[in-house]
């Protein structure tokens, strides 16, 4: 039996800073992973990932399987993008983006309703070796990202600079963000198959660096996983480390710190520090990627809020429709003020339940009356909260005092590019800054100065 219970003599790691916003994780956190339904259209753009985007391979009106690539990555830092259902290409166009502002170049994709899925990919689990480059390699052709909702390209991830050395692969299970438990099922659904995937990401890391420490990071709010990851950690040789239940304590940074106590420098990555970061979705999708060959095109989400039916964590196709899943989940209880994709503090706000599921969505949260308050912004009354929360150090007031005056170069001195954009500061502030809007702004604005 797996030890659910965390003695409280265990350990737990933390970072400075960071706030306690309400769980609401009761809503799903018991829901087990549902597959939803086929969509009988999905819209694929061509860019879900960090970087440049991919080069469309099929022309309209050619027949597509499920899991065939139709969009090749382009350059360094770029990923494929590959079809998640079998049907007909409908159209090729400039659409909207869920979560990058402006259009993208998309595939609009119409069901057979056969789901005949490309022949490369394996229906049986094989046990295997596999050496560091075939590992890399398949999880670039998978078109693999980062599914915590940063959306890096993971072959990337796992080719460092020669002469960074790591030593630690840190698995992350934190899961942060409040109503967010798709990770959470993933790891109490899944566990084998998760540490399957992270050895694989710690055998590629293992090309240029020996002797590599596996770590998962789980929040205290989780102690099923927990208890569950302990019982395998010495068969798998790896470690759990249990982290107070804080947020941003899922950011690879305050990770980083809370785990290992290093620091990551001022514009420095994780690398400098010897560390690299994954998420346990990740994990399980290079799990999928090197044993069946399967690429990219379903991930697990988490449908939350007062504003939805039926909540749940949902198995979805890349490319489904907002509308789809309300749908499915039973439609909407009283009036939607907000839509975001993502988390509640980091997601973005969606304006049409046309928007497809892109491979960084890991929720989407439908908000009543109930849960938005609309509260005018005020002035700043210099109370010094959002200085006390800020992860990062940072003065949140003075920054966005800087940008407000459009003195950005002073914005840049006080370390604004440091800004992980996680929203704590605006949490707090008891006027209703949007402080993160303005950093995200003033960064924008010192990067296009900076590219002149
Ligand atoms: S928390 Fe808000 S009101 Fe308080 S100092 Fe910061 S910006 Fe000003
Ligand atoms: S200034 Fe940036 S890093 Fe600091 S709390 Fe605000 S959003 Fe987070």
């Amino acid at each position: 039996m797996f030890n659910f219970l965390i003695s409280k003599q265990v350990k737990k790691f933390s970072f400075a800073g960071g706030v306690h916003p309400e769980e609401n994780k009761h809503f799903t956190e018991n829901s087990p992973i549902e597959k939803l339904p086929l969509p009988k259209l999905v819209y694929l753009p061509l860019l879900q990932h960090t970087g440049k985007q991919a080069k469309p391979l099929l022309n309209i009106g050619d027949k597509v399987k499920t899991g065939q690539i139709i969009g090749e990555a382009d350059g360094k830092i770029s990923a494929n993008i590959h079809s998640s259902i079998s049907g007909k290409v409908k159209d090729l166009k400039e659409l909207p983006h869920p979560l990058i502002f402006g259009r993208v170049l998309t595939y609009v994709i119409e069901s057979d309703g056969e789901d005949i899925w490309d022949e490369n990919i394996k229906r049986e689990f094989v046990k295997k070796e596999f050496d560091s480059d075939e590992i890399i390699e398949k999880v670039f052709k998978a078109g693999i990202v980062g599914l915590g909702g940063a959306a890096f390209p993971t072959a990337v991830k796992l080719s460092p600079p020669k002469e960074k050395v790591i030593d630690t692969l840190i698995i992350n299970g934190c899961e942060c963000e409040p109503y967010l438990t798709n990770d959470y099922r993933l790891m109490i659904e899944k566990p084998k198959e998760i540490i399957l995937g992270a050895l694989l990401l710690k055998k590629a890391l293992e090309k240029n660096n020996k002797n590599i420490r596996l770590i998962f990071g789980i929040e205290d709010n989780k102690e099923k996983a927990i208890g569950i990851f302990d019982s395998y950690k010495k068969d798998y040789n790896f470690e759990v480390y249990t982290l107070k239940t804080k947020y941003p304590q899922g950011a690879e940074k305050q990770l980083i710190k809370a785990i290992l106590k290093r620091e990551v420098p001022s514009g420095g990555l994780p690398f400098d520090v010897g560390v690299v970061v994954q998420n346990v979705g990740t994990a399980y999708a290079c799990y999928e990627a090197c044993y069946f060959d399967k690429p990219l095109f379903e991930r697990v989400i988490t449908v939350s809020g007062n504003g939805i039916k039926e909540k749940k964590n949902l198995l979805v196709r890349i490319g489904t429709q907002i509308k789809d899943i309300v749908e499915y989940c039973g439609g909407y209880v009283g009036e939607i003020k907000k839509v975001i994709m993502g988390g509640p503090i980091m997601g973005v706000a969606i304006y049409s339940e046309d928007m497809p599921i892109v491979k960084g969505t890991t929720g989407i949260l439908f908000f009543n009356e109930k849960e938005v308050i609309l509260e005018k912004e005020r002035d700043c009354i210099r109370c010094g909260r959002c200085v006390e929360v800020c992860p990062m150090g940072l003065l949140p007031t003075e920054l966005h005092k800087f940008i407000k005056r459009r003195e950005f170069d002073k914005a840049r001195d006080y370390s604004l590019l440091d800004c992980i954009e996680c929203g704590s500061c605006a949490f707090i502030c008891p006027a209703r800054i949007k402080l993160v809007q303005s950093f995200k702004f003033g960064k924008q604005e010192i990067i296009k100065k900076e590219r002149k």
